[in-house]
């Protein structure tokens, strides 16, 4: 299965997308890991992302590009992926698109995890309580909510009008919540998630 999952911050994306791999048997692929991953090992790059991803803008395409072509090389990306965090602006769409042509790849399913902002921005929170990532910080989380209106949206319009898109309601308990996914993935079958 090679599924991209779309949504808000706070949405549940990298919840969802940790619990939904074991059952689709594909690596959970989240470009927010992956920056983060570059930012704990102290590399030039990761420097450089730190200071955009503090301030809850968008690092530059380039470097998301690289980052995750390189991710989607690895053999355990060959079975399937579910990319969380990408793409997250129409630019990146089209750049997904040509990466997964080039890789023979193409893209089988896209999930919107709709999530009202009130929600989120409580989520946000207690994520920053809970694990002090400097990004759920309230100011900035609603900075990174006016980014994902402003730049993300119009990639989920994107996906609908290719009617790739099904759109799942992320309230709720988990479990339920995945079990919505893998109903929109498989409408007629059901498929339990632990
Ligand atoms: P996330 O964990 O997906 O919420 O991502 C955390 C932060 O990493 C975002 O607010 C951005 O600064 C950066 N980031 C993650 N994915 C991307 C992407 N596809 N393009 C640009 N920046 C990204």
């Amino acid at each position: 299965m090679r599924l991209v999952l779309l949504g808000a911050p706070g949405s549940g994306k990298g919840t969802q997308a940790e619990r939904l791999k074991t059952a689709l048997a594909v690596p959970h692929i989240s470009t927010g890991d992956l920056l983060r991953a570059a930012v704990a090992a102290g590399t030039p790059l990761g420097l450089k992302a730190k200071v955009v991803m503090d301030a809850g803008q968008l690092v530059s395409d380039d470097v998301v590009l690289g980052m995750l072509e390189e991710r989607l090389r690895q053999s355990d990306a060959h079975a399937g992926f579910i990319l969380d965090g990408y793409p997250r602006n129409l630019a990146q769409a089209d750049a997904l698109d040509g990466l997964l042509k080039r890789l023979q790849q193409p893209l089988q399913a896209v999930v919107e995890l709709r999530v009202p902002a009130e929600v989120i921005v409580e989520r946000c929170r207690l994520r920053y309580e809970i694990q002090g990532r400097a990004d759920d910080e309230p100011t900035t989380v609603r900075k990174r909510l006016d980014v994902f209106a402003a730049q993300t949206a119009p990639v989920i319009d994107y996906y609908a009008k290719r009617g790739q898109l099904k759109v799942v309601n992320g309230v709720g308990d988990l479990a339920d919540v995945s079990a919505r996914v893998m109903a929109a993935l498989a409408p007629n079958a059901s498929a339990a998630v632990g």
